[in-house]
């Protein structure tokens, strides 16, 4: 049997049971059960706000307009952010013409705090951090800098969801997770905005359905006559969440911390797997109880590597190509050599919910076999 990266694996007849109170209802959009996951997501992750969107790409776009627009910043104005990310994380700065400047990574796969510190100018506004595959990095570093320099901190917090740092969810001015399909909390395709300000969080709520100032859901529980009734205060966006979705959320909410906890399971095989041999794992920063979305390691023979797992039918993945391979985000010069360095040599190794221990120990003596490191 093959050996995939990932494959979403979901409480089924719990979920059909939430969809089916949709369908009965006749209440499939927002509002319903997105009030009840924004809700519950409050409670699990200690977040004071929580909008719920159809994807975290829409809310690292609505996290950067709001920031924009309520700071005053100007076009061509810079965000730090890591080159070594799913592009929409990077996409979301330049759909606000916003500059993407690179900060190198860490050994965590994450922003380095002193290469960040020297690629501070006076245009910089904010910095993007991503918990790459779980990983909280030097996050409260980073969150220090901010605080001093009076720059925004926005966590893609995509792969982040069931994180901890010492105990406590992590978070950013805006901290935006993902449940898209392949991500720790699946669903089809969805996400979620936490804003610490609540101000914030009122401008999103809008924002994220267009700009209308009243919902759907509330107009149609208000009583009297004017329930029709509702201004358009931005040009905002089609990006709130449906009930279908969030159905979906609620379910796979109650299995998170499981699910997580075997994923941590699985990447305990895969260190004890490799403890003697040379292959070395990416690790977790001190103090963080990672999601564990990735497991992944570092070889010298990165791309000999997949075609000869994927001859043992072994699929596994790569987090990321640097974002400065693709012409959008091309620089001149080199930016960020140790990301240059490193993406050419990351392998995300099979990591989800029906692996075992025997397909791990399968992965773990292929890899053995062919990694020259
Ligand atoms: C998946 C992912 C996103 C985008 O999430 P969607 O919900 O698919 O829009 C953003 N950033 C990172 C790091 C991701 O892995």
């Amino acid at each position: 049997m093959a050996i995939q990266l990932f494959v979403p694996t979901f409480a089924t007849d719990e979920i059909l049971e939430e969809i089916r109170e949709c369908l009965e209802k006749g209440w499939t959009g927002l509002g319903f059960k997105t009030v009840e996951i924004e809700a519950k997501w409050n409670e699990y992750t200690g977040h004071a706000h929580s909008h719920f969107l159809n994807s975290a790409t829409s809310g690292l776009h609505l996290a950067i307009n709001i920031f924009k627009e309520i700071d005053d910043w100007n076009d061509g104005d810079e965000i730090l952010t890591t080159p070594l990310t799913f592009v929409s994380s990077n996409h979301a700065i330049l759909y606000e013409r916003l500059k993407p400047v690179f900060v190198d990574i860490d050994q965590y796969l994450c922003l380095d705090p002193q290469d960040l510190e020297r690629k501070i100018s006076d245009r910089t506004r904010a910095v993007l951090f991503v918990g790459m595959g779980g990983n909280t990095g030097q996050l409260e570093a980073i969150k220090a800098i901010c605080v001093e320099r009076g720059l925004r901190l926005i966590l893609d917090a995509a792969h982040m969801s069931g994180t901890r740092l010492n105990g406590i969810t992590p978070a950013g001015d805006a901290t935006v997770y993902s449940f898209q399909a392949v991500k720790t909390m699946p669903t089809a395709d969805a996400g979620m905005i936490c804003f610490k300000d609540e101000k914030l969080d009122s401008i999103a709520r809008k924002k994220a359905w267009l700009g209308i100032n009243k919902d759907t859901f509330s107009r149609s529980s208000d009583k009297g006559s004017y329930k029709w009734h509702y201004d358009v205060e931005y040009v905002g966006f089609k990006y709130h969440g449906s009930s279908i979705m969030a159905s979906m959320a609620l379910v796979q909410l109650k299995y998170l911390d499981r699910d997580n906890a075997y994923r941590r399971q699985i990447c305990s095989w895969y260190e004890r797997g490799f403890s003697n041999s040379e292959v070395r794992s990416i690790p977790i920063a001190p103090g963080c109880e990672s999601s564990r979305h990735l497991y992944q390691i570092e070889v010298d023979n990165r791309d000999e590597l997949m075609l000869a797992l994927n001859g043992a039918e072994i699929y596994p993945g790569v987090h990321y190509r640097d974002n400065r391979h693709y012409q959008m985000f091309a620089e001149k010069e080199d930016s960020c050599p140790r990301s240059t360095f490193i993406s050419e040599r990351l392998i995300s190794l099979p990591l989800h919910m029906r692996l075992t221990k025997s397909d791990v120990d399968e992965v773990v003596r292929n890899v053995i076999k062919y990694a020259r490191v």
